[in-house]
């Protein structure tokens, strides 16, 4: 009888913790988060099995490069929206310099998306990812999956936005109606696209360098700092870096 109350108490103690990590893990910004959620996220398996798929939670398969030794971007279009080929190579080249990949970055111009609304939701973009996403992270290679479409429904000012822990969408339309000048277009997708980047890396807003919160947000004046990171978001990235 003490053993059978015995087996029962270190169950429900068993059950108790893993109650507390799964609502622990559920809450961003405090200190379970901070210290200890990036031991649940380095597998895709697990953040499949605990439902984790926030800004961050695939930082191990971009800046670890013993499991992922390559990146692959997959990117989708809407047709008429395709990001223009230096924007490709400047990704290419700085998102090696960033995750150091010693397989290298490969970027695959996949599907062209023939859609005609205006706007897309947030869950409209994940059912566009649903229907048209071909590759996840997997041994071997790290994926970054970018859909590129026309305007964001619920912020219509809003440049970009991360939709999955690997998936980011840049609104084309709404950067191409911000000016007239194609290469300020040009300079802010790619900005567009490392600033989100950076969400998924785990960072949080600065006031200098690409991760301002201005570079995601339509009419605001970029400068050419803003472009790349700041010193002080490099210096993070490598902290983070030194986890994998
Ligand atoms: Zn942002």
């Amino acid at each position: 009888m003490k053993i059978f109350r015995g087996v029962i108490g270190i169950i429900c103690l068993f059950i108790l913790i893993l109650s507390f990590i799964f609502i622990a893990l559920k809450i961003r910004n405090n200190f379970f988060d901070h210290n200890y959620r990036h031991f649940f996220t380095q597998s895709p398996f697990v953040r499949k099995i605990l439902n984790l798929h926030d800004y961050g939670d695939a930082q191990s398969d971009y800046l670890g490069n013993k499991k992922f030794p390559k990146l692959l971007i997959e990117i989708d279009s809407l047709n008429g929206y395709e990001l223009s080929k230096e924007t490709l190579e400047g990704l290419k080249e700085r998102l090696q310099e960033i995750c150091q990949k010693p397989s290298g970055v490969e970027i695959k111009e996949d599907d062209t998306i023939y859609e005609s609304q205006e706007n897309f939701s947030v869950s409209e973009v994940r059912d566009l990812e649903k229907t048209f996403r071909d590759y996840y992270t997997e041994s071997g290679q790290a994926v970054l999956y970018i859909l590129v479409l026309t305007t964001s429904k619920e912020k219509p000012t809003s440049v970009g936005t991360t939709f999955s822990e690997t998936g980011i969408v840049v609104f084309k339309k709404t950067i191409e109606d911000t000016s007239n000048l194609i290469e300020y277009q040009r300079e802010m997708e790619e900005s567009t696209i490392y600033h989100e980047f950076g969400h998924l890396l785990g960072l949080e807003h600065s006031k200098q360098g690409v991760m301002a919160e201005k570079v995601e947000v339509v009419n605001s004046k970029i400068s050419e700092s803003d472009f790349w990171f700041s010193e002080e978001d490099l210096a993070k990235i490598d902290n983070l870096k030194s986890k994998y």
